[in-house]
């Protein structure tokens, strides 16, 4: 996997691009208007790592709030702005970070440039934000949706270099993740600002979890994405935590432990689903990057668990403790959750 090299980029206290670790982003839920809600929510995205936060900001309401949200918070906020230039003027106004743009929806060129000036004096970057549901309708017949993206996404990048502006982050989402991808490979070849990956309106926690791992998984194998979010339609924590299982998966991030757990068969003869349950809920207080193993099976379980710091394999009645494959105990059933959990605070 090499990773291509973007132009780096500062938002707030978090570098983006060149060599900077893939940053984990989310966005708020509240109404950025309820400033208390929306403090609350920003800290427990925070503690669970999320390193840059969007927030809605559809009226000048909301965009007054951000002065008072980035008094209470660390995390570098981005205004997520639509439709109207003003309210991404009261944005930069109130000390945000960044602002997310959709070209798609502001298209007036002197008020982009309004923009574009003021961003360029307080240094505030922009994301190009591409989302496929809101392309303007006069494009070129016989274009593929990527295609449509990026052409979208290279006219405000030649509109803004015009402006001598150049804190540009870029994002090409759609729902379609074939479309994502294939957008995403077109823009690496013709841009080299940072890239914020995200698959858009993906759905479900499950469902959703699944089409970003798979659209957002397959760039960075590539080596394309500098930032990414997990877009589901739940708690925004979750989104986060989604994001740090792709980046772990591909060995691009560690952060908090790691749950292997078989998925039961025939050969158990306990309720291994239950107990890796109980034991991913008690996992989740826990900061190190540990990785825990719960097997259904006394036989197999070691063995296929052997890269696990510590682990359990469960066999009728009693079960085996292990580390790193190695048995350190064995232990009865109605134990088998308090010895793992004591086993893994030894480690932490
Ligand atoms: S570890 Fe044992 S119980 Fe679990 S899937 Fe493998 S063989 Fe089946």
């Amino acid at each position: 996997m090499i990773r291509r090299i973007t132009m780096p980029l500062r938002i707030g206290k978090v570098t983006i691009g060149g060599t900077a670790p893939i940053a984990v982003q989310s966005m708020t839920k509240t109404n950025t208007r309820d400033v208390r809600a929306t403090i609350n929510q920003i800290r427990s995205l925070e503690e669970h790592g999320c390193e840059i936060i969007r927030l809605a900001v559809p009226d000048e309401q909301s965009a007054d709030s951000i002065s008072t949200i980035k008094k209470s918070v660390s995390s570098p906020l981005i205004a997520d702005v639509h439709f109207d230039y003003r309210i991404a003027l009261a944005a930069m106004n109130a000390g945000v970070d960044g602002i997310r743009l959709n070209p798609g929806n502001i298209r007036d060129d002197e008020q982009m440039a309004q923009i574009v000036t003021a961003a360029k004096e307080s240094e505030i970057p922009i994301r190009i934000g591409v989302n496929a549901g809101s392309l303007p309708s006069d494009f070129e017949p016989g274009l593929s949706l990527a295609e449509r993206m990026v052409d979208l996404a290279m006219e405000q990048i030649r509109f803004m270099e015009d402006l001598d502006f150049n804190l540009i982050k870029i994002s090409l989402k759609a729902f379609d993740v074939l479309a994502t991808i294939q957008a995403y490979q077109m823009i690496a070849d013709r841009a080299s600002y940072p890239l914020h990956l995200g698959i858009t309106e993906a759905g479900l926690p499950r469902d959703g979890a699944i089409r970003s791992a798979v659209g957002i998984g397959v760039l960075l194998y590539q080596g394309i994405g500098d930032t990414i979010r997990v877009s589901l339609s739940t708690n925004p924590c979750e989104e986060v935590s989604a994001a740090y299982e792709i980046l772990k998966s591909l060995k691009l991030r560690q952060r908090g432990p790691t749950l292997v757990c078989c998925p039961s068969c025939g050969r158990s003869e306990t309720d291994v689903l239950k107990l890796a349950q109980e034991v991913d809920k008690y996992l989740k207080k826990i900061r190190e990057p540990i990785k825990v193993a719960v097997m259904g099976c006394i036989v197999n379980g070691p063995g296929e668990a052997k890269e696990a710091d510590v682990g359990i394999a469960c066999g009728k009645g009693k079960g085996a403790i292990f580390r790193k494959g190695k048995v350190v105990k064995t232990v009865s059933e109605e134990n088998f959750l308090l010895a793992l959990t004591k086993e893994i605070e030894k480690i932490v």
